[in-house]
This record gives C-alpha cells, structure tokens and sequence, in this order.
C-alpha cells in the first residue's frame, strides 16, 4: 500500500457509514423484567442472609451458577466490592496490598478507602498483567493481600500468584472487573483466589448501569461480606443488630433485574468478541509497526472487555500517542490510549504517604512504557461489529503508520 492521504489531512476516511453496534442492548425483555420490580413494590436490597426472595438472590444464585463458584453476593460497585472483599479477608489499616499499576484506579483506591496502602508491582511485558516474577521482592512483613486484575478480561497468572501467596501467607483477592466469564486453565476467575470481585458498571460486558458483585468458595467470607455490605448485620440477628462496622452497600432489585436480563445475551456477546478477535489478530499481526500481546495457552477463556494491542517499540519511541490515535481516529476507527501508569498518580502517592508516613516511589517501566508509548485499546462494544468493521480498523491502522515513513 503506498501512501495515501489521512483523512485528518483532509483524505478520505477508511470507515464510512459510522457503526452499527449499540450498547447496552436492550428489548423487551429488560422492560419486563424491570416492570416486574416496579409493581413488586420490592424495589429495595435484600436484609436477610440467605433469601430466596426477589430478583437479587436469583441474580446472585445465576453469578455463582456463571462463575462456577458456591458464593456471590451482590453490591453497589466494582470498586466497593474490592475494599468490602479486602476487608471480609481480614486486611486491616497500614496493611500493604500488592497491585499492579496497569489497571483503572479503583484498584489502588479501594485498599486506600479501607487505610490500607497499595505497593504497585510492574506488568509483563507481553500480556500487560501482573508479572509474578516481581512479586516477591515487594513483599514485607505488612504485605496481607495481592490484587491481580484480570485486565481487558485476560487472566493473570493465577498459578503462580496463588503459589507466592501460599508461600508468604497473604490473601488473594482477583479483581476480575473486566473478565466476567474468563477462564485460567479451565477454571473461572474470582474462584481461583479467595475472593473475586466484578464491575456490572455500565461500560463493562455484563451491566445494570451501576452494580457490583463478589465470588468466594468460602462460606465464612461471605458471611463477613454480607455484613459488611449490611450495615454490620449478622445472619439471624436482629434489625438494629450491628456487630462490626459496615455500611449500607446493597444493590436494588431493578439492578438485579436488569442483570438477570442482560445475562441472556452474555454467551452470544462473547462469542462475537472472541471471533473479531481471531480476525483482528489476524490482520494485525501482518502489520509491521504493531506487537500483538500473547495469550498464556492456560487462558481457556478470554472475556475480551478491551482489545489491547501495542505499537512495536521503536515505531512507538519516534512518534507522538496522541498524535497517532488523534490519526486513527480522523479515519473513523475508534482507538483509545488506555491508562496512566497508577504508581505515577499524585493522588495515590499522596494518599499512601499519609497513611504510612513514608514516600512511595514504585519504578514500573513495562506500565509506564505502555502507556505514555506503546499500549492502545479497541473497546469491547467495537468489538462487538462486524467483520467488515475489523478489516477496516486494520487498514487505518496500516494507513496511518505507513505515513510516518
Ligand atoms: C471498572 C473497574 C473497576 C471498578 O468498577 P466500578 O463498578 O466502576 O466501581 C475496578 N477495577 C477495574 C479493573 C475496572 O475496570
């Protein structure tokens, strides 16, 4: 392909006619189910540990059933499920949580909003998960829990986290926001550590526009969740029965019903993100300029939220990001350039100081490199076209770099 004019320079856009894909998807199906609600009159959380009543315990009965784990316990967010599972595993203020610092902030808050301070451990260069050979020497006598996240809905390396974890007796909670339905090595995620925690926000591939949820095989944890997110409630107890210190984290029944919805249409969704993946992978490999990420084989099930691919690093090193993506974009490809490297962020360094007294400096250059350079991102919605659309993403991909030559 020679070079032709970028549609930013005033050529012709590589994709016409815009996008058919809408999100969320919706019929008369959700309007039933929220109708349903509506004239319950039930619109509220559940208060009784254990009930079969209403839309939330059928909702968490169909996660746990989807999970393959025994528990889930629904909440308000994916960031609160994250401080309500670090706390129901016993991590307490001052105690050191290890992170990675390619992930959104809800990460690296969430242990903040419990006082307890998050200690960032750089990503592998090829899958931009958690690297575990890192692990290890961040580990103090603080250190309770590691946070892998399950980002862009790949597994980390859940057998070698929850051997250093074994090893060094801290907890595992999974941050599997992005990754409802993911697999490692056969078995699903939020199920491999002690707890797993899930977004149904409204960008993630399984939404209520609000919503979050916790697996555990462990009865005792959700019991200490359930209370935690009850106000402090215990199971069988009285109604101004409060026996710890939690908040009023419940979910309502028009998010559960929505859920319960929205779930129907999971397996067709992930099934066509993962066919426009083969295709994009495809097509991208053959263009010099890009480096696909790889996957672990023991990744047997991919949630594709995100499709994150890099630039090749010395294409990367001579261009300006924004530029490049603020070209792509111009052909009618929407490509994002994905996080900031959290161990960078004021706010949190801050935060941590405060509570630790101490300066928290983390050098993470695989983060950083991909996300000031390299790391771009397609969304789980574009995703979710045809396959006409990942042939063009491909071709203004190639246009774009071939013009840097
Ligand atoms: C979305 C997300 C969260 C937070 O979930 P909310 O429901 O938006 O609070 C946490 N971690 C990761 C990796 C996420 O993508």
């Amino acid at each position: 392909m020679d070079k032709e004019k970028l549609a930013i320079d005033g050529g012709v856009p590589v994709r016409q006619g815009g996008w058919k894909a809408r999100w969320p998807v919706f019929d008369d199906l959700e309007r039933k189910m929220i109708m349903e609600v509506l004239e319950s009159g039930n619109w509220g959380g559940i208060f009784e540990y254990g009930s079969m009543h209403g839309k939330l315990p059928n909702m968490e009965r169909k996660f746990a059933q989807l999970q393959e784990a025994n528990h889930a316990i629904a909440l308000v967010n994916g960031t609160v499920a994250i401080s309500v599972a670090l706390q129901a595993c016993g991590v307490k203020p001052g105690d050191e949580v290890i992170v990675p610092p390619y992930t959104f902030v809800a990460t690296a808050s969430a242990p903040l909003a419990i006082g307890a301070i998050p200690v960032f451990v750089d990503v592998e260069e090829d899958t931009l998960l958690l690297d575990p050979d890192k692990i290890e020497a961040a580990i103090t006598p603080r250190t309770k829990a590691i946070v892998p996240v399950h980002i862009a809905g790949g597994p980390a390396n859940m057998t070698r986290i929850v051997e250093i974890a074994k090893k060094h007796n801290l907890v595992v909670v999974e941050d599997a926001a992005q990754a409802i339905g993911a697999k490692w090595d056969g078995r699903c995620v939020g199920t491999l550590g002690d707890m797993g925690t899930f977004s149904l926000q409204s960008s993630k591939n399984l939404n209520s526009g609000e919503g979050g949820v916790i697996t555990t095989n462990d009865e005792q944890l959700l019991i200490n969740a359930w209370s935690l997110i009850n106000v402090g409630r215990i199971p069988g107890g009285k109604w101004y029965q409060h026996e710890r210190i939690g908040q009023n984290y419940r979910m309502t029944e028009f998010q559960a019903a929505l859920v319960l919805a929205q779930m129907t249409r999971l397996e067709e969704q992930m099934r066509t993100r993962e066919a426009n993946v083969k295709i994009l992978d495809g097509l991208l490999s053959e263009i010099d300029g890009i480096k696909l990420l790889t996957r672990d084989p023991r990744v047997t099930r991919h949630a594709n939220h995100l499709y994150m691919f890099k630039l090749d690093s010395d294409f990367a090193r001579g261009i300006d990001k924004d530029d490049f993506i603020n070209k792509v974009n111009a052909e009618g490809i929407f490509v994002l350039t994905g996080y900031n490297s959290l161990n960078t962020n004021e706010a949190i360094k801050q935060a941590s100081k405060e509570l630790s007294g101490r300066d928290h400096e983390y050098s993470c250059p695989v983060s950083e490199r991909a996300c000031e350079k390299e790391a771009l991102w397609l969304t789980q919605v574009t995703l979710l076209e045809d396959e006409q659309a990942m042939h063009d993403i491909a071709k203004a991909l190639e246009k774009v770099i071939k013009s840097y030559s």
